[in-house]
């Protein structure tokens, strides 16, 4: 391969010698694009403040023992981190109720989610995602060369399960619900899920992505580990990038039965959680204050938006996450606009091109992006 490359005549490489040689499935990939920093679009627009409600970090910021924690093993950055992660994974069984051997992590849920792509689909397989939702699904099953099935949630971005199993043909190895559902933040109960696992094949494998499930205070709240504890062919994915307030530290996990566990390490590299994260997540997986103090935080910033949005009579997607949709009638256009006032949101999701969605912020941050949604309106911009 390299001789190849050395060959040619002019030393320079063009993407058209390249191509042919890339894995043929790759080529149509568009590769994942993320909230836009604060500091890019400062430059950008010359602003002097901005408020990012982009990507659904916490804005309390992380727990101040994990700080605290990481703060003190820095200076044994020179040693690999334990490539077992054996103090943390013991930490989430504790905190789960699981054991050691339920739980597996990874460089956040983004990797967690391709590392189960790659255990268990073959080019031919079909993974079954719900539409609009979590970009990374459609993103790891077009990297192994999966089919992708898109199910559509209905009207008003409730699952219909009943599609879900219509659509499990005898390809389908993998069935992903994400709920809350981001974007939409809609979200699936227990006894939903609970008739559906009855009625699921015991070849297939539901992936369950609870990443914003410590947000969730409507009743009959699902609780997937039922599942996992009546060995039922489950993953639920969490996280420690949105309530724990650590994406920057990239920890996600898995909790399954042990015999769906022990594949996973197969795919996995050798040290796929840094020493931070895993120092960091087990202080921050102790402080229950953080934990207490953000859920109230987004809580108080959901019924802002609701009343905000109200006020201005902007329709908004009723929500469980830390993040809504609002109806703005050309989602990209009033993005821009939003931007070029100093306020960071999200459009362009598939399927939702009349929404934005908004990650919850502080109440300060919130009432920003509120008062530049009215001052918009006021321009007549939407
Ligand atoms: C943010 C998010 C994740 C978390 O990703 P990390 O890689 O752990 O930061 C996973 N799933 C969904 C649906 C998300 O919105």
């Amino acid at each position: 391969m390299i001789g190849k490359i050395d060959q040619e005549v002019d030393g320079r490489l063009s993407g058209d010698r390249i191509r042919p040689l890339v894995r043929p499935h790759l080529l149509d990939i568009n590769p994942y694009v993320p909230g836009r920093p604060a500091a890019e679009v400062m430059r950008e627009f010359g602003l002097t403040n901005v408020v990012k409600l982009a990507s659904n970090e916490n804005p309390a910021g992380p727990s101040p023992k994990a700080v605290a924690a990481i703060t003190q093993m820095l200076p044994d950055l020179h040693l690999y981190p334990d490539g077992a992660a054996y103090d943390i994974r013991g930490a989430i069984a504790r905190h789960t109720g699981l054991s050691s051997d339920h739980v597996f992590v990874g460089n956040g849920s983004d990797e967690v989610i391709k590392l189960i792509m790659e255990t268990f689909l073959e080019p031919e397989d079909e993974v079954l995602t719900p539409f609009p939702s979590f970009m990374s699904y459609a993103l790891s099953a077009a990297m192994v060369n999966a089919t992708l099935v898109q199910v559509p949630l209905t009207a008003d971005f409730q699952y219909n399960l009943d599609e879900v199993l219509a659509h499990i043909t005898a390809r389908t190895k993998l069935i992903v619900l994400c709920t809350p559902n981001n974007p939409t933040g809609t979200w699936l109960t227990h006894t939903a899920v609970d008739a559906f696992m009855s009625a699921v094949p015991a070849d297939v494998i539901v992936v369950i992505d609870e990443a914003y499930l410590e947000y969730v205070d409507s009743p009959d709240v699902l609780d997937s580990l039922q599942f996992v504890r009546e060995r039922r062919a489950v993953i639920s994915l969490r996280t420690f990038s949105k309530m724990y307030g650590l994406a920057g530290l990239r920890l996600g996990y898995a909790l399954a039965d042990p015999a769906i566990i022990r594949f996973l390490h197969q795919v996995r590299l050798p040290f796929n959680v840094n020493a931070v994260a895993q120092v960091g997540c087990e202080a921050a997986l102790a402080d229950e204050a953080h934990v207490v103090r953000s859920r109230a935080m987004n809580a108080a910033g959901r019924e802002q938006y609701y009343t905000g949005l109200t006020r201005l009579g902007i329709p908004y997607i009723p929500t469980q996450g830390n993040f809504l949709l609002a109806r703005v009638g050309d989602g990209q256009a009033v993005f821009e606009a939003l931007q070029r006032r100093g306020v960071i949101v999200r459009a362009g999701f598939a399927g939702l091109s009349p929404y934005i969605r908004i990650s919850i912020g502080t109440q300060a941050q919130n009432e920003s992006c509120l008062a530049a949604l009215a001052a918009l309106q006021s321009l007549s911009l939407f």
